[in-house]
């Protein structure tokens, strides 16, 4: 979708706009045609929603390097002059690429939980937060080591021998490439991969909540049993999810 036309407006549009529904349904049509792929396309009407507004701010930030964007679209602004140009749609397409590795550039072992959790699959860290509660319940101190990892991550562990595939369950993304992760890697903080994980009955435990879950738990594999592991999809499924993630 790109944009093929100029347009103009009558009054301005957007965060403390005069917002005639005219003037917003034809700004709405040229940012749909200007937006990057991955982002969700604004419905076409005569209102300017809070979906309006960030879109502007975020064309404002992204094509036009606003520090402080006013979210606001005016008949002979800059912001205008900028929608009406066609080359701002490859720009913004690559400013959103960039800020999406940005977030999410770094060592994902050292995240905060959260993100940890944000960088999951959501049906799959719903799951996950299920898992970890019923531990806790259990007495134990579980957090989440990885969840998202990078593939150059992935080649780091794969030539230390760490993981036996190139690709994993942990690189699942989005093909914009923010995060989609169909596993992570549970340990207890007092004890990690320490022996007494296991002698304290941790990775059982993790075993079978993960499958109260319907989670494919890797202490189950045979021959190398990956304890720490759980995973939201079964392993005849990291073709397409390979494919999924655009790599
Ligand atoms: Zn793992």
């Amino acid at each position: 979708m790109a944009i093929n036309q100029s347009i103009f407006i009558e009054k301005s549009v957007g965060k403390n706009g005069i917002n005639q529904p005219l003037d917003v349904e034809v700004i709405k049509k040229q940012l749909n045609g200007q937006m990057p792929l991955s982002n969700d396309r604004l419905v076409i009407n005569g209102t300017c929603d809070p979906n309006t507004v960030d879109t502007i701010i975020d064309f404002q930030k992204s094509v036009l390097g606003f520090r402080q964007p006013d979210g606001r679209i005016d008949p002979d602004g800059k912001t205008l002059l900028a929608l009406n140009d066609p080359a701002s749609q490859a720009k913004w397409a690559n400013n959103s690429n960039q800020a999406i590795q940005n977030q999410w550039a770094g060592d994902s072992s050292k995240w905060p939980q959260t993100k940890k959790l944000q960088s999951l699959n959501p049906a799959f860290s719903v799951k996950v937060q299920n898992v970890i509660s019923a531990l806790t319940q259990r007495g134990f101190q579980p957090k989440i080591f990885f969840g998202w990892r990078s593939v150059a991550v992935q080649q780091e562990l794969f030539k230390k021998g760490r993981s036996k595939v190139r690709f994993s369950f942990h690189n699942a993304q989005k093909p914009d490439g923010t995060p989609n992760a169909y596993a992570a890697d549970i340990i207890d903080k007092r004890w990690a991969w320490n022996k007494a994980a296991e002698t304290n009955g941790f990775w059982a435990a993790l075993g079978e909540e993960a499958k109260k879950q319907g989670l494919v738990w890797g202490g189950d594999w045979t021959g190398f049993k990956d304890v720490a592991h759980i995973q939201g999809r079964q392993n005849s499924e990291l073709t397409k999810t390979k494919q999924e993630s655009g790599l």
